[in-house]
């Protein structure tokens, strides 16, 4: 639990539903929304903002060179290839990002509170990498085994074996995100999603009822 983290006169809960590749989380945070659970996509936020925010880009692109972007946006491939074995060039990038991806996340929230839904959601794969984790009152980790993820996203990208493998690698392990998480959704193809979910809406309601005062 990171109750610390909710200080006095919190109104609303935010939690992060994270988890490894394909291991379920947009599945999950669906059921949530369809509970009318307001729904941050952090990494479709972080994509339009790098893409389109020119303070972000103009910083980049100092570091980086021009060919960071593309005229659509972020040049993915060209950034990828810089920071995959390069610690250094990862950490400025986190720096230029960090901070605005924060307070988008920020404003969001307060602009939610209108809603006056006891919690908020926000899906983000990096939720401990990337140390989010810190502005959110509870992290819900998605498992699945390690074969059914490659398979998912094997048939959802495209994607091959080695490819797939090569990201998880990169990726925290499940025990790793699991020993950090308040909550854990179990989700291989044959375990029923949906009861899980209910039960995990009910006690976070619960506990927004206790501290969200
Ligand atoms: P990513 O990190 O790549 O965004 P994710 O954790 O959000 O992945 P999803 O996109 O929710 O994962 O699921 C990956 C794929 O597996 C999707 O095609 C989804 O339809 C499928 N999938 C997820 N859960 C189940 C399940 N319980 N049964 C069958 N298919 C599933």
């Amino acid at each position: 639990m990171h109750l610390s983290r909710l200080g006095g006169g919190v109104s609303m809960l935010r939690i992060g539903i994270t988890g490894g590749i394909g291991s379920g989380k947009s599945i999950v945070c669906n059921y949530f929304e369809k509970l009318q659970v307001p729904l941050y996509h952090a990494d479709d936020e972080a994509t339009r903002l790098i893409d389109h925010n020119l303070k972000i880009r103009k910083k980049i692109i100092s570091f980086f060179g021009e060919d960071a972007y593309a005229k659509k946006g972020l040049n993915k491939a060209v950034i990828r290839q810089r920071v995959f074995n390069d610690q250094k060039a990862l950490t400025v990038l986190n720096a230029i990002t960090h901070p605005p991806l924060m307070k988008h996340f920020n404003d969001w929230c307060a602009a939610q509170k209108k809603q006056k839904h006891p919690f908020i959601i926000k899906e983000a794969a990096l939720v401990f990498e990337s140390n989010s984790y810190q502005m959110l009152d509870f992290v819900v980790c998605v498992v699945a085994p390690l074969e059914t993820r490659i398979s998912r996203v094997m048939q959802r990208d495209g994607k091959t074996r080695v490819e797939v493998e090569r990201i998880i690698n990169k990726q925290w392990s499940d025990e790793e995100k699991i020993k950090r998480s308040d909550f854990v959704i179990q989700n291989p193809d044959d375990e029923l999603l949906l009861p899980q979910i209910l039960i995990l809406h009910d006690l976070i309601l619960k506990k927004s009822a206790l501290y969200g005062k």
